[in-house]
């Protein structure tokens, strides 16, 4: 498998102890261009036993006297920095490889999700050297501190969407804190993060500290669950696999914590900027084909400007093609996979039954190649919130639209589902802005903006969107454990 994967520039091979290995049984799955429908490469598939032994390589470097615990914090944080550096001098490289695996337009992937990886590599090797315990008087004969000391093995398991990038926002903060890793990409998307394995050699990152386990969720991401080596579960992807994950984790009492789905309200008042709403609104629902946890999927908007502000969606929205994916001028790419598609434009057909109004789009769609799997902008007006569309997360390109008639009305409908992952407020008024904020359950609200992220500000659910925070000072909380040292004097 080697030989294909160097001639193709494509890594398909497990990363275990810092070599690439087939997995043990030889078992492989193929992995599918969703632009052009075309395998791009078998990838090895763990089963348990290579589990197990990407297992043993971590735990060896949690081990008292390893390379990866002798060495200081801030030399681990420079070597995050040095991969830092690297990420965004290769972004075109693996850039490519992401699109072709994804279907992600190219100017998304070398343009914001690797530099967005880079920026998390390289704010938390600043962190390295600066995750600290505290010392704590309580009593004249004794001296009392904490350490903040690594979990251990953290057990990542992350889904498809931003294969690199949310494999990074886990990686980063893990080794920042001095803890090893066994991840498991989704099997529709494992290319770049196993490149990205072969950056961490060139980096100097010990060999079992970052082990890479592609396969699917249900051996591999189980095995993971199960294996009692793991000390923590550090998972983004469906509520329900999350559900899943925890009651399996639990049986070994590992710490989980789990980045969920969402069905993100972006609430616009009249009072608002309509067009800079509008454009939010866009970026909102359509970036990256809607294939994004805090996509803004309920456009919720105040009935006096509700025809003026639907329309300005619609005629932008219409202009938004299906491209080439590799492209650099693309901004809709396909997407990535049939079975997603499936889905999508099963969600499509309910909004129809249910009697919402489809306004643009609801169809497949295609680039002139008669292949891929594309879907055109889609938007539905008259969407009651106890509609599928309204309530379930979609993870496509639909965007249900619901009128409200007052702020109360706004905060009402905006908390009406189990999600609680994101949500914009679009007003001029800045008391209201805040208030909203405040009203709303949910884990970031954008006011007069969307889809901003930075690796300084902690991203993670309210109510059904989980629990635990990535990126942030917050994210160290998951990756750390405290301990208590009571010295009598
Ligand atoms: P998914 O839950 O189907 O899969 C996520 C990962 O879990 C994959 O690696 C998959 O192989 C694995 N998995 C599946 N079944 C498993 C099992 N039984 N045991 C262990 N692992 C298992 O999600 P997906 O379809 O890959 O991704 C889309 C979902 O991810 C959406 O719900 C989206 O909202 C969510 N998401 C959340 C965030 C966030 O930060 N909150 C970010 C991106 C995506």
């Amino acid at each position: 498998m080697t030989a294909t994967a160097e001639s193709t520039g494509f890594r398909n091979q497990l990363f275990i102890n810092g070599e690439f290995v087939d997995a043990k049984a030889g078992q492989t799955f193929t992995t599918v261009n969703p632009a052009t429908e075309e395998a791009i490469t078998k990838v090895a598939s763990a089963g348990v036993e290579d589990v197990d032994a990407a297992v043993r390589a971590a735990r060896a470097q949690m081990e008292p006297g390893s390379e990866w615990q002798k060495m200081k914090p801030r030399d681990r944080g420079k070597i995050l920095f040095r991969l830092a550096e690297m990420l965004g001098a290769r972004a075109e490289e693996i850039g490519r490889i992401e699109t072709i695996d994804n279907g992600k337009p190219i100017f998304e992937s070398q343009f914001v999700d690797t530099p967005a990886a880079a920026e998390c590599l390289d704010y938390f090797a600043g962190w390295a050297g600066k995750v600290t315990g505290e010392t704590i008087p309580i009593a004249e004969n004794a001296f009392t501190y904490t350490l903040r000391e690594p979990v251990g093995v953290v057990g990542a398991i992350t889904p498809w969407n931003f294969p690199l990038m949310l494999a990074v926002w886990k990686i980063a903060p893990a080794l920042a804190c001095g803890n090893t890793v066994v991840l498991k990409p989704a099997e529709n998307t494992s290319l770049s993060i196993l490149k990205f394995a072969e950056y961490t050699r060139e980096c100097g990152l010990p060999a079992g500290v970052l082990n890479i386990v592609p396969g699917p969720g249900k051996v591999t991401g189980t095995a993971i669950a199960d294996h009692p080596g793991v000390d923590a579960i550090a998972f983004t992807g469906s509520t329900e696999v999350g559900k899943a994950l925890m009651a399996r984790a639990a049986k070994t009492l590992k710490k989980v914590s789990l980045e969920l789905g969402g069905k993100s309200p972006n609430v616009v008042f009249a009072d608002a900027d309509l067009d800079a709403a509008a454009r939010g609104a866009l970026n909102a629902i359509f970036y990256g084909k809607g294939e994004v946890c805090a996509a803004g999927s309920r456009l919720l908007v105040e009935d006096s400007v509700h025809d003026e502000l639907l329309a300005k969606v619609s005629e932008r929205a219409s202009r938004m093609v299906a491209g080439d994916p590799l492209h650099p001028k693309t901004r809709l790419g396909a997407i990535v996979s049939k079975v997603q598609m499936d889905t999508v434009l099963r969600y499509i057909e309910s909004g129809k039954n249910e009697g919402a109004k489809l306004v643009i789009g609801g169809e497949r769609t295609d680039i002139g190649t008669g292949k891929g799997y594309f879907v055109k902008p889609t938007i539905f007006d008259d969407v009651d919130p106890k509609m599928t569309i309204a309530r379930e997360e979609i993870f496509g390109p639909v965007l249900a639209t619901i009128r409200f008639s007052d702020a109360n009305d706004a905060v009402e409908k905006a908390n009406g589902t189990m999600y609680g992952l994101a949500a914009a407020v679009w007003t001029r008024d800045i008391s209201k802005a805040h208030r909203i904020a405040r009203a709303i359950k949910a884990g970031t609200v954008w006011i007069n903006t969307y889809n901003l992220y930075d690796p300084a500000l902690p991203f993670g659910g309210f109510k059904e969107s989980g629990f635990g925070r990535d990126q942030g000072r917050d994210a160290l909380e998951k990756y750390t454990q405290t301990k208590s040292v009571w010295v009598n004097l």
